[in-house]
């Protein structure tokens, strides 16, 4: 029996890819064996990796003057990979802090010996905001400046994309995918794929060609884009079943009618969910509306002794994975692409009854 899985992350994944991925497992394209076991150089896994390169381009987008990049390590490597191959120890880059996934790149980006100009900080809203649009630009000399599209713990999801003059990085982690975006408005796109791409461990990374070339001297090869862009990800052998499955729900995505259509059914979602907490007094969101995310939307309860509680009759309803992260607590429900609108509208008829049985 298959629930409704609010995790963040690893995430749910389409019932169609699981099932297609089940049906291939013991016999991928006639070989008599399974995608797994055989060789990262032979010419069916080649073709099979460049067909996910070729689906996602096409899915997002992604214009020919980008290089398309899967890279080992998740988004947590992305935070020490960007700074390793666009800049140079001593460095100025600027880092816009919605929350503890911009917080850790900024961490890792300054152990790596940078200046790191936080040019706006939510702090003072307990990052339930993002900053308004021309609020802000990048530091003096800043090789790039660093941002959060969604912060995946906070709820808190940018309307919009800044508008900077210097490369525009994205930690896209629990967005991608997740509505149409400009990719030329970007030099690095990065985002590790449990969210709205497959598996964890793996970070698909896109990248303007100007960028590559500049890695300092000790960046591992694995970590270097131009290397990597090179190999086409196959300086070493690469997650062969996570670039397949990326594949898998890349062909999914365009199947549900591409991008546009993927947005329309998260905004859907989004909105139900979040009219439906607004308009009772039992439950409430933090975050500013302007700011609210798509794709992670935590909710706290008017009686927090009730967590628990909520979580395990929610999961005996077959909706799980609702608590919240254990740094802010009270609940969260993730609602990436594979999550149906029914499960949302599962997730507020079981919140409207217990609300009713405990207010
Ligand atoms: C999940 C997530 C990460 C961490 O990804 P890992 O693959 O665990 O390194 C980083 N940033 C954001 C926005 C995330 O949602």
């Amino acid at each position: 029996m298959r629930v409704y899985n609010f995790s963040a992350g690893p995430a749910v994944m389409p019932i169609e890819v699981l099932e297609r991925a089940q049906a291939e497992l013991t016999d991928w394209r006639g070989s008599g064996m399974s995608v797994m076991e055989v060789s990262h150089r032979g010419k069916d896994f080649v073709e099979c990796a460049a067909d996910a390169e070729t689906l996602l381009r096409r899915v997002m987008g992604i214009p020919d003057d980008y290089a398309v990049l899967f890279i080992q390590g998740g988004a947590t490597g992305q935070f020490a990979a960007v700074p390793m191959n666009l800049t140079a120890p001593g460095d100025t880059i600027s880092l816009v802090n919605t929350g503890q996934w911009s917080s850790r790149a900024q961490k890792e980006a300054a152990a790596l010996g940078l200046e790191v100009a936080v040019v706006a900080d939510e702090a003072e809203s307990g990052y339930t905001t993002t900053p308004e649009p021309g609020s802000f630009e990048a530091a003096e000399g800043s090789r790039y400046l660093h941002y959060t599209p969604n912060e995946t713990i906070g709820g808190v999801e940018f309307g919009y994309v800044p508008d900077v003059d210097v490369p525009l990085v994205a930690d896209a982690s629990s967005t991608i995918l997740s509505r149409p975006i400009d990719v030329s408005r970007f030099g690095v796109i990065y985002a590790g794929t449990q969210k709205n791409m497959g598996p964890a461990g793996m970070a698909v990374v896109i990248v303007r060609r100007d960028l590559l070339g500049h890695a300092r001297p000790g960046t591992p090869s694995i970590f270097d884009y131009a290397k990597m862009a090179d190999t086409d990800s196959m300086l070493n052998t690469p997650p062969t079943f996570s670039i397949y499955l990326l594949g898998l729900i890349l062909d999914w995505v365009e199947n549900q009618g591409g991008l546009e259509a993927m947005g329309k059914l998260n905004k859907d979602k989004a909105d139900a969910l979040y009219q439906y907490i607004d308009a009772s007094p039992f439950y409430s969101n933090p975050v500013d509306v302007s700011a609210r995310s798509w794709m992670n939307v935590p909710f706290l309860l008017a009686r927090p002794e009730l967590d628990k509680q909520f979580v395990s009759e929610a999961a005996s309803a077959g909706l799980m994975n609702l608590a919240g992260h254990r740094s802010v607590g009270g609940m969260r429900a993730s609602i990436y692409n594979a999550m149906p609108i029914e499960g949302v509208l599962a997730l507020i008829d079981f919140m409207d009854g217990f609300a009713a049985r405990n207010s």
